[in-house]
């Protein structure tokens, strides 16, 4: 005997996943023995700095540390979260009601629909985008309404083009710089007509800061709450993933409307029982930190950025360098065929990995997206492999 067991209705219309092929073809080149530079993984290749691993360490010695954790974070945490957001953008935020940690900003950008979307609203999402922001939408019973990121316009949607029927029904829009997979900023206008459009037709807006702290050349990344009348529309999600290499660690946060993180905190309740404690008095450890660490990492993936651009360039790829992120997003040659197509040839013949656009959207096709996670030496070998493909 056995039941049927088929997906749900929700399961069976998430966006299929187009990772596959690349992520079988790289098993196999692995399996293979060959030597595989990987620049697809979004994710840092350096360690946590010690001194976050050696509270992490200590906390999790105390017994105190062991049992549920307190759904709304520990004050320690939520205290230093205001403090760095002071510190960096001239924010204030209430440690009480503003601020809510999360088990990594993924997780709460995924529930956060749960909270505010009802069957059949709209939610506005980037074209290409990192894919939580279609499952969240999904989940919830919402609609997506894609704003495809465009090279004419930065890679900033263009809100004028949203159909009057589309937006009475929406409830939410989804905003990510810097940007994930384009690696584009948004100009100060874009954010300022952002909030006009949220208040105006009544979006809450979710804007997704988690490479703020990997910027270059003199740019910093601002928050979109340093706006005016972002404290009434806007909920903005953090992370110390990329800024402190704690991927693994899970350790993220909500912050901004009040009433918004609230909502959020509620849906949470309900799915899981906070954070570990040791977790949250090493991350606050982290945010209280001086800039030394991020400082050197920031010059580490200049270093690498600058190195795959020339020798990008120098193969007649179209490349801006990146104000921002880890990623280079690059206009693949026309003679290579689809994003797909071109990120195979990379593994078939050059032993490189790198995710095709498509995979991230219907407008990312055409293009490639190399994470600078690997070191300097991989980069330039990997150039010399694309360099002898060209022989
Ligand atoms: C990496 C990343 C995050 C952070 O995810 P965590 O769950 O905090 O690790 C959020 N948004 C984007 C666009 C990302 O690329």
């Amino acid at each position: 005997m056995s039941i049927k067991i088929g997906q749900s209705d929700k399961l069976n219309k998430l966006p299929p996943y187009l990772f596959v092929e690349i992520d079988r073809a790289k098993r196999q080149a692995r399996q293979e023995g060959r030597d595989i530079s990987d620049l697809g993984l979004g994710d840092p290749d350096q360690a946590t700095p010690q001194f976050i691993i050696d509270k992490l360490y200590e906390a999790a010695k105390d017994k105190d540390n062991h049992r549920y954790a307190l759904d709304s974070g520990m004050p320690v945490l939520r205290e230093s979260i205001a403090r760095w957001y002071k510190k960096r953008f001239a924010v204030e935020l209430s440690p009480d009601n503003e601020v809510l940690p999360l088990i990594g900003s993924k997780e709460g950008i995924a529930h956060f629909p749960l909270a505010v979307l009802n069957r059949g609203d709209y939610a506005l999402v980037p074209d290409p985008c990192y894919p939580p922001y279609k499952g969240g939408t999904i989940f919830a019973g919402g609609k997506i309404y894609l704003m495809p990121l465009l090279s004419k316009n930065n890679f900033m949607p263009d809100l004028s083009k949203i159909r009057a029927t589309v937006l009475r029904k929406t409830r939410l829009i989804f905003v990510n710089y810097p940007n994930n997979p384009t690696a584009s900023v948004a100009t100060d206008e874009f954010y300022e007509g952002l909030i006009r459009f949220a208040l105006e037709n009544n979006i809450i807006v979710i804007s997704d800061l988690a490479y703020s702290e990997i910027y270059f050349d003199g740019y910093r990344p601002r928050s979109l709450l340093e706006f005016e009348g972002a404290r009434d529309c806007v909920v903005e999600f953090h992370s110390l993933s990329k800024t402190y290499n704690m991927t693994g660690w899970r350790l993220g946060w909500a912050c901004g409307n009040s009433q918004l993180v609230g909502l959020l905190g509620k849906v949470k309740s309900n799915i899981d029982s906070g954070i570990f404690q040791a977790i949250q008095i090493a991350a606050a450890t982290a945010l209280d930190s001086d800039e030394s660490f991020v400082e050197s990492m920031r010059v580490m993936y200049q270093q690498r950025r600058d190195v795959l651009a020339e020798g990008l360039k120098s193969l007649g790829f179209n490349i801006n360098l990146p104000r921002a992120t880890f990623y280079m997003w690059s206009k693949i040659p026309r003679r290579f065929g689809s994003s797909i197509d071109f990120a195979k040839m990379l593994l078939d013949k050059a032993n490189i990995v790198a995710t095709p656009g498509i995979g991230f959207g219907e407008n990312g096709e055409g293009y490639v997206r190399f994470a600078l996670t690997v070191s300097v030496d991989r980069i330039k070998e990997a150039v010399e492999r694309l360099k002898n493909l060209e022989k």
